[in-house]
């Protein structure tokens, strides 16, 4: 029994949200999931003509505005899709998240109109991809430590810096490019500018070879002296808070990976305990199997409905989401996948640990999501400052 479907077909979807998530069910499986395992095992990046396939669909503009050709649908209906995809085949559901909760999401709500026109319809037609540059060698958890320069001079501003860990790094055609602005320290002097990767000066590391993650391609960038029109500044320095509430919405797509990694381990350990015989009976007649499944469930549910609460105030294209809420249940999610699909390794024996059942690879790519977007203990870190209402000095 697929449990997804109880639980989201019992109350929340209405007629078209139930449609749209329908026909990514269909495309990921019968498109995507027969080439999940191969892409993995070759570190294949995703197609661009299965790209253009997405944008023709609809799914990457789903929750981007009409008038660049996106469907200005709810936030909620874009995690649903990116959630069937990621069930089924994570480097497809990549390019769902990426153009629907990342940094496109973030020119839509808090970029320039003119940015948005230039950018926006190639990024929902799958022309061309959008990936986020905050991570440095130097400043991961501590982003704020970040050291790469963007220095307006008249009509260019000049971008200089080494980034990290960039999901989608050389195969990007845009770079949200997080950068100092300013002599203001810390978040203070901290702004975001767009940087084309077809710029002078823009130059990619060797690809990272990653634990998951393996059709999703990772490099570092290096900026070198790269002129872009000053036009592209996004955010000015002083503009950090609002910046970090716009990315908090790729933090809820980020969940949302995780929650389809829990929940895939979990219906296949479902299905799997039930066919397995040991000692003459199927595995799910001994109690200690039961109660591993009811814990996989709880965490699976809690996840879910975390997100959910999130999501749900993001109705339209001005709203921001609650960042107590976000970290809530970007904590939740990340541990629910990395704990669901261990505990799935271990229901399925050694066939869980083949590559062959699809859970090991799982396991792997929920420890990436939990890392990418800031990881479970800075999530806590920021947790305590909502409640509190006040922030804690990690330098001090
Ligand atoms: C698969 C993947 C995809 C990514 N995609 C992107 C991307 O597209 N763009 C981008 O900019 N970045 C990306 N990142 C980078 C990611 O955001 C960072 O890896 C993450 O923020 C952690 O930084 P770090 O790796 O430098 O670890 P560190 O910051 O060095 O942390 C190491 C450990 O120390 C802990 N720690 C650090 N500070 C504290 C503290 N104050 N209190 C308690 N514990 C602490 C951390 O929780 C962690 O467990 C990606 C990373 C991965 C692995």
């Amino acid at each position: 029994m697929n449990m997804k479907g109880v639980v989201m077909s019992a109350s929340i979807l209405n007629d078209d949200e139930r449609a749209i998530k329908e026909v990514a069910a269909k495309v990921a499986t019968e498109r995507y999931a027969p080439k999940a395992a191969q892409w993995d095992a070759e570190r294949t990046a995703f197609p661009l003509e299965e790209r253009k396939y997405l944008g023709s669909l609809g799914f990457l503009g789903i929750a981007l505005p009409e008038r660049f050709g996106g469907g200005g649908a709810p936030l909620q209906q874009a995690l649903n899709v990116i959630e069937e995809f990621a069930y089924h085949c994570r480097p497809a559901a990549f390019q769902i998240f990426e153009a629907n909760t990342g940094p496109a999401q973030v020119i839509a709500r808090i970029g320039t109109e003119e940015q948005r026109e230039r950018f926006l319809p190639g990024i929902i037609a799958g022309d061309i991809t959008m990936a986020v540059a905050i991570s440095e060698p130097d400043a991961g958890s501590a982003a704020t430590d970040l050291t790469t320069k963007a220095t307006i001079d008249g009509d260019t501003v000049r971008v200089s810096g080494n980034k990290r860990w960039i999901s989608n790094g050389s195969e990007a055609d845009v770079y949200l490019v997080y950068s100092r602005m300013s002599d203001a320290p810390g978040a203070k002097g901290i702004g975001a500018v767009l940087v084309e990767a077809d710029r002078a000066g823009v130059s990619y590391g060797a690809r990272e070879k990653l634990m998951g993650f393996r059709g999703i391609p990772s490099a570092d960038i290096y900026f070198d002296d790269v002129a872009v029109p000053v036009e592209n500044v996004v955010v000015e320095p002083g503009g950090f808070r609002t910046l970090f509430t716009a990315f908090s919405i790729e933090r809820l797509g980020n969940s949302t990976m995780s929650l389809a990694l829990g929940q895939a381990a979990l219906d296949l350990s479902i299905r799997y305990v039930q066919e397995r015989t040991q000692f003459g009976k199927p595995l799910i007649e001994f109690q200690a199997v039961q109660m591993t499944i009811a814990d996989m469930a709880l965490q699976v549910d809690a996840a879910r409905l975390l997100l959910q609460r999130a999501a749900g105030a993001v109705t339209d294209g001005e709203q921001l989401p609650n960042s107590l809420h976000v970290s809530l249940a970007k904590c939740t999610a990340n541990e629910m996948a990395k704990n669901v699909t261990d505990l799935a390794m271990q229901l399925h024996g050694g066939n869980g640990y083949t590559e062959e059942f699809g859970i090991e690879r799982m396991h792997r790519d929920a420890h990436g999501w939990a890392l990418a977007g800031g990881t479970p203990t800075m999530q806590r870190t920021r947790i305590v400052s909502e409640l509190l209402g006040r922030s804690f000095d990690q330098r001090g």
